[in-house]
């Protein structure tokens, strides 16, 4: 009986909850970190991290988020060597590539092989890489981490590829919160995920079947991007609507690898 109440409040807290998407509408003044102009951000549907968009250059909060993290740890950004994995089209991936004197993008695109060039964009496999020791100051990554099958190996091939001093600075959705991390899903044999739990996707610019979801990240993914490469790390949480960041799982962390290794 309890249990049939329960369901019911659950069923009429969705729907009211959908009701809302279609009426929901928020605005805020302030000023875009990706487009650098006095802007409004407007919502019209409650889950921000998706939908408060900048009217001037269309970012979403985590991108402004991210922007705004590269901004005040590397005010130097434009003069350093960056690479971005797997870059969309607006947001800090668009400044980054406008402003930035030496920024290179790769992809991912199923099927290449290390050292593949596609259309001019380097395919790179974040666990693989094909690039030197220590080429940038800057790796970006974006809703990636959450996407690898190894991300130990990806971490330390990120690692790898910074000069000391350098950062790998990214978002990714930490849904576990406090909660352990979780595997999500497996490589098949065939190359295809095999999922642990409920089959999860994200949309992929360069993929129109998505990317499987692979991790469930907590808090403490910054203890294992640690204990896999020995990078200091920080979780950076912004709260800031002048600026347009406020949504969940919108924290972004650092990787930083130190001027000078530890002996
Ligand atoms: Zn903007």
């Amino acid at each position: 009986m309890i249990k049939a109440i329960k369901n019911y409040l659950k069923k009429k807290v969705i729907h009211l909850y959908e009701n809302r998407v279609g009426t929901y509408f928020f605005k805020q003044k302030g000023y875009c970190p990706c487009c650098d102009n006095k802007v409004s951000f407007v919502a019209k549907n409650p889950w921000l991290r998706d939908y408060f968009l900048c009217n001037s250059c269309n970012s979403i909060p985590r991108e402004r988020a991210l922007m705004h993290t590269i901004e005040i740890t590397y005010p130097q950004w434009r003069d350093l060597a960056i690479h971005e994995s797997s870059p969309g089209e607006r947001g800090h991936s668009l400044k980054l590539k406008e402003e930035g004197k030496n920024y290179l993008e790769s992809q991912y695109f199923l099927g290449n092989k290390k050292g593949d060039v596609v259309n001019g964009i380097a395919h790179i496999d974040l666990e693989d890489q094909s690039f030197d020791d220590q080429s940038f100051d800057l790796v970006i990554t974006s809703d990636v981490m959450e996407h690898i099958y190894e991300p130990d190996k990806a971490f330390k091939e990120i690692y790898r590829t910074l000069k000391p001093g350098g950062a790998h600075i990214f978002s990714v959705p930490i849904i576990n919160k406090h909660k352990p991390t979780q595997r999500w899903a497996n490589k098949g044999l065939d190359g295809l995920p095999e999922f642990l739990f409920e089959p999860e996707w994200h949309g992929n610019p360069v993929d129109e079947k998505g990317s499987p979801v692979t991790m469930h990240w907590g808090f403490d993914i910054v203890d294992f991007i640690t204990q896999h490469t020995g990078a200091e790390c920080n979780i950076e949480y912004i709260n800031d609507l002048s600026l347009g960041i406020q949504a969940e799982y919108i924290e972004i962390i650092v990787q930083r690898k130190p001027l000078h290794e530890k002996s």
